[in-house]
């Protein structure tokens, strides 16, 4: 494989197979690419402190880290680090409390509504900074695992019909945007099947604030980036899994890599490689003996 000079890459499921594992095989695939100035950015819908328990970072010694971002929580949260190893933030979209509670409004309106339509059941997880997550299967518990499953997608689909909800999950996505707009809010659904999440951003957001910070300080090309993920694969006819969203205009020219081994289709352009975490860090010890 040729050599990057950015790697964005998927944490859960890409990077650690679960958040509980020990991150100490990624860490120690990351800190040489680190310390040759290749840079890294972690692209994750979740907070900082669910990543390498909230150490990641401090892992790496200041000079290391300096090539070092992450791309959290849907849009929300994007930094790099200085060569004192303190925390640059970089633009975010974080909603006002009037939009926050839109969001809210119009969440609990699609709960409401499949529950007094079809008698379909969710539970709704209001505590995130810019969107809201929809368990579309409460009763599963996916424990320690929070990445896709090929199985999940047939299930939501068949208990949706079940229920008389016959536009599955692209129906549900067309839900939300509506009653968003009946709220005046713009929301951007996603899916990985259990879980509806509908917010303000996605990782289209977070790989364009990044991007546009590296083009602006250190000069970066599209042509040196490569994106690593577990979620590629469509979900529901033309719904693709979330990593799918790091492909954006800014970066459509750039390579995308897909460690799931479930098969389906993916976007065009998305190689499957499979093999899971292992995967990619077989490929960053690779790319840190030519780096
Ligand atoms: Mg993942």
């Amino acid at each position: 494989m040729r050599k990057y000079g950015v790697i964005f890459f998927d944490w859960d499921g890409t990077a650690v197979t679960s958040r509980s594992a020990p991150a100490d095989e990624i860490i120690g695939a990351m800190a040489p690419l680190l310390e040759k100035g290749v840079k890294l950015a972690v692209i994750s819908g979740t907070s900082y402190r669910n990543i390498a328990g909230g150490k990641l970072a401090e892992s790496f010694p200041p000079p290391s880290r300096a090539n070092l971002y992450f791309g959290l929580g849907r849009g929300a949260n994007n930094r790099g680090y200085g060569g004192d190893g303190k925390i640059i933030a970089i633009d975010g979209i974080l909603p006002d409390k009037k939009t926050l509670s839109a969001l809210h409004r119009t969440c609990f309106q699609l709960h409401e509504h499949l529950l007094e339509q079809y008698g379909y059941n969710t539970d709704v997880i209001f505590n995130r900074e810019n969107y809201c997550k929809i368990d579309l299967e409460p009763d599963i518990d996916r424990g320690e695992r929070l990445y896709f499953n090929g199985g999940e997608r047939e299930l939501v689909d068949r208990r949706l019909t079940r229920h008389g909800f016959s536009a599955g999950i692209r129906g549900l996505f067309e839900l939300a945007i509506s009653f968003g707009e009946q709220n005046d809010v713009t929301v951007k659904p996603t899916t990985d099947a259990k879980f509806l999440e509908v917010g303000l951003g996605t990782k289209s957001d977070n790989v364009n604030a990044i991007m546009r910070h590296l083009e602006k300080n250190c000069g970066v090309t599209a042509a040196e980036c490569c994106f690593w993920g577990d979620e590629y694969l469509e979900i529901s006819q033309g719904v693709f899994g979330s990593d799918a969203l790091m492909i954006t205009e800014k970066t459509a020219n750039c390579d995308f890599f897909d460690v799931s081994d479930v098969r389906g289709k993916r976007p065009p352009g998305v190689k499957r490689l499979g093999n899971g975490v292992n995967r990619f860090l077989s490929f960053l010890r690779e790319q840190a003996e030519t780096a």
